[in-house]
């Protein structure tokens, strides 16, 4: 586990999938969860720091992929934490909803080699469902954004006054900025305008789904990104 900036820290060595703490004084929030292996990686970085697992109070899901929700039915119940979601992603979180890929068919090149049929993911229940403008409190106020098109309910989380963003899915940053892969992107238009929606807000940090957090120069990155998603589509 390494600390991004205060209150905020990353796992390391979880493959693929981000997971972040949030550590305050009255517990820990978590965004998003992982593949299914993290689980024991998670609870044994948190005990070296002195935390149990019942110390994770809420855990927030960016959207309902197997490489984020893999590990939450363990950590839920070890837990019994808050889960926090959409209302769009809950039925696929709570196992009773397939994941939404594009068909088949649809996709070309790597996109169709890549691709796989969705299945139904172990259910873990959702107890809060949230939306745009609503605010988790959490890190003193964790606005969630609606960010659709990587799956239909993606949120993310932004804190605004410490300027933290969470992404999720919608920018990747593998090799530099990215879109998501387009075998598990069933709206890449959409997810074009929630790119163009989280660069305007000039995050100075961003933590995403996959690749190591931008500390500096976020903002900018970012809106360059935007530009370059725009002009591409
Ligand atoms: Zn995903």
């Amino acid at each position: 586990m390494r600390q991004i900036t205060a209150n905020v820290f990353g796992f390391s060595g979880l493959m693929a999938g981000r997971v972040y703490a949030i550590i305050e004084a009255d517990g820990i929030s978590l965004v998003d969860t992982g593949l299914a292996l993290a689980a024991s990686k998670i609870v044994r970085q948190l005990a070296a720091h002195g935390y149990l697992p019942t110390d994770i109070k809420q855990i927030l899901i960016t959207h309902g992929h197997g490489d984020h929700i893999g590990s939450l039915p363990t950590l839920k119940r070890l837990s019994e934490a808050t889960v926090y979601a959409s209302a769009r992603e809950k039925p696929i979180i709570e196992g009773r909803e397939k994941p939404v890929y594009p068909p088949r068919d649809t996709l070309s090149g790597v996109a169709r080699w890549m691709a796989r049929d969705a299945e139904l993911l172990p259910g873990t229940p959702v107890d809060e469902t949230v939306g745009e403008g609503d605010v988790i409190p959490v890190l003193g106020g964790l606005h969630v954004l609606e960010v659709p098109g990587h799956t239909p309910g993606h949120l993310a989380f932004w804190q605004p006054q410490r300027r933290i963003l969470f992404c999720g899915d919608v920018i990747l940053n593998l090799f530099g900025l990215r879109l998501p892969f387009a075998a598990f992107t069933p709206d890449m238009a959409a997810n074009r305008a929630s790119v163009v929606k989280l660069a305007a807000l000039a995050p100075d940090i961003v933590c995403f789904g996959h690749g190591n957090p931008l500390q500096k120069n976020a903002a900018q990155a970012l809106e360059a990104f935007a530009r370059q998603v725009k002009t591409s589509a």
